[in-house]
């Protein structure tokens, strides 16, 4: 299976400028690919964003694969062009590279070598999963896919989702099987707007609020659960809009991310906030989701296995790292991260490593024909 296929397909993607959310020429290549392949490919488009579901096979085990074809802006300064592949020093550069093309291109060569056994009696179900709005907010992408899915009742028996999600330098080198939860925290602290020279009188509720938000960020929220790192709080803006040098404004303004693991969830963080705060200070909050963690134990022995036996050397588990579609496919099946090491994504003159595109294919092949001969 050494052949090339993963770097041409990776050479096409990269040709389109899938900046997010338009991903509609990416999402047609991978449709034609899998078509050719014997796939029966749905495009689906929600809100103007292209999607795809592909499936092949009638049998009732059905493993996906998922992953977004859609990138960030390239931004200035590169030194090589971003929508051209270019092979330099074993790495390949192009925008998307890491982020998720090349795992991509990756998983589709997988899949071409993984049809070529197809004639196997005990062969599963193959399906893909991609979207094209990751890097925006996700509405019309896997969120929308899945609820499609559900809508058509699809069994899905479990879901790798090809992310840059690796920790260290070596793509495949650890799963990610879950990720901490995010809620937004918006203080505002109400004081009485007056001249500066009378600001001890009014009791400068400014400085209070100071002296409030480093008390916050003082709170040793927990140390850590078994499968997830300590709860972190970071202030991620402080804002007054006062321009003058007279004026103690009656108005402040503070917002907060807090990454919270499973020990915590949206209720008792909400009410932690508001024990704390002062009477004069608001607090309101914006839900982005809880805690998650893949409960399929069996499912990520699988993964576990099958990525020891291609690699030679057992790969990490953890919940390190931020949010991704997993979020949403966990609502129909265990989803597990494995791909591309997080940072390299996202960076001027992006790159993955011809190692690095031939050990996720071995990866991905492998876990299919192990899930082929494995009984969940
Ligand atoms: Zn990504």
């Amino acid at each position: 299976m050494s052949d090339d296929l993963q770097v041409r397909i990776l050479r096409d993607l990269v040709s389109f400028e899938t900046i997010t959310p338009n991903g509609k020429t990416a999402i047609s290549y991978a449709s034609n690919f899998l078509q050719t392949l014997g796939f029966q490919c749905f495009e689906l488009t929600f809100g103007g964003v292209a999607n795809l579901y592909a499936r092949l096979g009638e049998s009732s085990r059905n493993l996906s694969f998922a992953g977004h074809v859609d990138v960030v802006p390239p931004g200035t300064n590169w030194k090589f062009p971003p929508f051209t592949l270019t092979l330099d020093n074993g790495r390949f550069y192009g925008r998307g590279t890491n982020d998720m093309k090349g795992p991509l291109a990756a998983c589709l060569a997988a899949i071409r070598d993984f049809c070529s056994l197809k004639s196997s009696p005990i062969s599963p179900s193959l399906s893909v999963i991609l979207t094209s709005d990751e890097e925006l907010m996700g509405d019309n992408g896997t969120k929308k896919v899945i609820d499609f899915l559900m809508k058509k009742n699809e069994k899905i028996d479990g879901c790798v989702l090809c992310e840059s999600c690796c920790p260290n330098d070596v793509s495949g080198s650890y799963i990610k099987i879950g990720c901490r939860g995010s809620l937004n925290v918006n203080l505002s602290s109400h004081g009485t707007q007056c001249h500066v020279v009378n600001g001890k009188i009014s009791g400068n509720h400014l400085q209070k609020f100071i002296s409030f938000l480093n008390s916050l960020l003082d709170e040793k929220l927990d140390m850590g659960s078994e499968k997830f790192p300590p709860s972190t709080m970071e202030i991620t803006s402080i804002d007054v809009g006062n321009y003058t040098r007279n004026i103690i404004p009656n108005l402040a303004t503070a917002k907060l991310n807090i990454r919270f693991n499973d020990l915590w969830n949206f209720e008792k963080l909400e009410q932690l906030i508001k024990g704390k705060s002062p009477k004069n200070v608001e607090a309101s909050f914006e839900r982005f989701y809880e805690a998650m963690i893949c409960s399929g134990q069996k499912f990520i022995n699988l993964i576990e296995a099958s990525m020891s036996k291609t690699n030679g050397v057992k790969p990490e588990v953890g919940t390190l790292g931020g949010n991704s579609d997993a979020i949403f496919i966990r609502k129909i099946t265990d989803v597990v991260e494995v791909g591309s090491p997080i940072s390299g994504a996202h960076i001027v003159d992006e790159f993955i490593t011809g190692k690095d595109l031939i050990r996720l294919q071995k990866i991905y092949y492998n876990i299919m024909c192990d899930f082929a001969s494995y009984n969940l």
